[in-house]
C-alpha cells in the first residue's frame, strides 16, 4: 500500500491556476473548438504585453517555433547553424529537419549557458573555412538567460541570425529586458514539465512583424488566399488549438506566482546544501533574473563522498524523481559526426556538467513538506557516508 509518505514526488508537474477553466469554457461556449480562435488571438495579445516584443505566434509546440525561425532564417539543405550543445533535443531536432548541419557550442562555468569564447573559435575557424552558419540557436538553460551581449555582438559582426530558445525561461529577464526578446526570434514552450503549459504548445515571438506573417501562412498549410485550396509555398499543420490556447490564457494569469514559487525552492534547496562539501548549485549571473524552471546541482564526488547518479538512485527509492543535466547534443549517437566547440581546447564544460549534474524537484506546486522530504533524503545519503567514512 503506497502511504501518504511515499507519495510520488515529480520534477515538474503541471500546475492550474483558477482562470483556464473559464477561457476553456467560453471556447466551448462560442463552439471555437478550432484551430485558431478568439483565445489564439488572444493568448498571442498577452505574450506581447508580458514580454515587450511586437508579434506572436502561437504554435502547437515550441520544436514548430524552432523550426518556423530557422526557415524564417533562410536555412535550408547544407547550410551551418550554430547550437548551444547542453540542451534537449528538441533544439537541434529541427536543424535536421530542414537537412542542414548543427555545429555545437559548449557552455561556460558561470552561466552553464553558451560559451561567447567557444563561439568566438566557432566563428572563427568558419571565416577560415570560408562557410559561415545562417543561423544560430543560443538555448537559455534552466530558465537562465544566456549571456546575451557578447553572442548577439559577435552574431551581429557576421550578420548571424539569433534564434533565442527560451522554452525553459519565460518569465526571466536579462538586463531588465524579457528573456526571448534579445534574438531576431524568440521562441517559448508550453509543454507539461514547462514554467506554465497548455499542455502541448509553443509561441514564436520576434519584433519582425512581417516575418511572423509569413510563418504563420506556413503554420496554416501555406494556404494561398483563394477559396479553392491553392498552395505555392511548403507548408505545416503547426496551430496551436483554441481550447489550448484557453488554458495558456489562464496560465500566463500567474506565470510571475510561478516564477516566485519556483525561486523560492531553489531558495529552500540553497540553504540546505550550500554547505555541504562538494555541492554546487547552478549560478545566477547577476545581468538578470532567472525563473529556476529546474534546481540543478554538480556534485563533486570526492568531496561530497556520492555521485550524482547514486543521489537520483536513492531518491529514486524514495518515489522522488529527480533527473540528470540534460546530456550534451555532442554526445549524442544522432549527432555524431557533428562539429563541437568546447569552452578552450583542453576544457569541456558541458561534459562536466552533465557527469556531475542533477536536476531536482521543482515544481510551483511542490510543498514545504514534501521538499523537505527530498532534502531529508538527501541528507541521510551523505551521512551514510560521512559515518562510514569517518569510522573506516
Ligand atoms: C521543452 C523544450 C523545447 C521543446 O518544446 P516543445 O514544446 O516540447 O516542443 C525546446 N527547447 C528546450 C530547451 C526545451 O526545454
Amino acid at each position: 500500500m503506497i502511504t501518504e509518505q511515499q507519495s510520488r514526488i515529480y520534477l515538474s508537474p503541471p500546475h492550474l491556476g483558477e482562470k483556464e477553466l473559464e477561457f476553456v469554457r467560453e471556447a466551448f461556449n462560442t463552439n471555437w473548438i478550432a484551430p485558431l480562435g478568439p483565445n489564439v488571438e488572444g493568448f498571442e495579445k498577452d505574450i506581447v504585453s508580458y514580454t515587450g516584443c511586437n508579434g506572436a505566434l502561437a504554435l502547437s509546440s515550441g520544436t514548430s517555433a524552432i523550426h518556423l525561425a530557422l526557415r524564417l532564417a533562410g536555412v535550408g539543405s547544407g547550410d551551418l547553424v550554430f547550437v548551444s550543445s547542453l540542451t534537449f533535443v528538441a533544439s537541434v531536432n529541427p536543424v535536421l529537419y530542414l537537412g542542414a548541419e548543427p555545429v555545437l557550442i559548449d557552455s561556460d562555468e558561470e552561466t552553464w549557458n553558451m560559451s561567447s569564447q567557444a563561439l568566438e573559435r566557432a566563428f572563427t575557424s568558419a571565416a577560415r573555412r570560408g562557410k559561415f552558419p545562417k543561423a544560430l540557436i543560443v538555448v537559455n538553460l534552466y530558465g537562465q538567460s544566456a549571456d546575451m551581449d557578447p553572442i548577439m555582438e559577435l552574431c551581429n559582426r557576421y550578420g548571424v541570425p539569433v534564434i533565442e530558445d527560451a522554452a525553459e525561461s519565460l518569465g526571466a529577464t536579462y538586463k531588465g529586458r524579457a528573456s526571448g526578446t534579445i534574438g531576431q526570434y524568440g521562441i517559448y514552450s508550453f509543454n507539461g514539465n514547462k514554467i506554465i503549459t497548455t499542455s502541448g504548445g509553443g509561441m514564436l515571438i520576434s519584433q519582425d512583424e512581417v516575418a511572423l506573417d509569413r510563418a504563420r501562412h506556413w503554420a496554416t498549410q501555406a494556404r494561398d488566399p483563394a477559396s479553392h485550396y491553392e498552395h505555392t509555398q511548403l507548408g505545416y499543420n503547426y496551430r496551436l488549438s483554441n481550447v489550448l490556447a484557453g488554458v495558456g490564457r489562464g496560465q500566463l494569469e500567474v506565470l510571475n506566482e510561478r516564477v516566485e514559487a519556483r525561486r523560492a525552492v531553489y531558495k529552500r534547496y540553497e540553504d540546505a546544501f550550500s554547505k555541504i562539501k562538494g555541492f554546487k548549485l547552478m549560478p545566477e549571473a547577476a545581468y538578470g533574473q532567472s525563473t529556476r524552471w529546474l534546481t540543478a546541482l554538480t556534485i563533486n564526488p570526492e568531496a561530497a563522498g556520492v555521485t550524482a547518479d547514486e543521489l537520483i538512485e536513492a531518491l529514486a527509492a524514495e518515489n522522488i524523481e529527480a533527473r540528470p543535466v540534460w546530456k550534451p547534443m555532442h554526445r549524442q549517437p544522432l549527432l555524431q559526426g557533428c562539429a563541437y566547440y568546447p569552452h578552450s581546447e583542453n576544457e569541456s564544460v558541458s561534459d562536466r556538467l552533465f557527469e556531475q549534474g542533477i536536476c531536482l524537484p521543482s515544481g510551483s506546486s511542490l510543498t514545504i513538506r514534501d521538499q523537505d522530504r527530498v532534502i531529508a533524503c538527501i541528507e541521510e545519503r551523505i551521512r551514510g557516508w560521512r559515518f562510514r567514512h569517518e569510522s573506516a
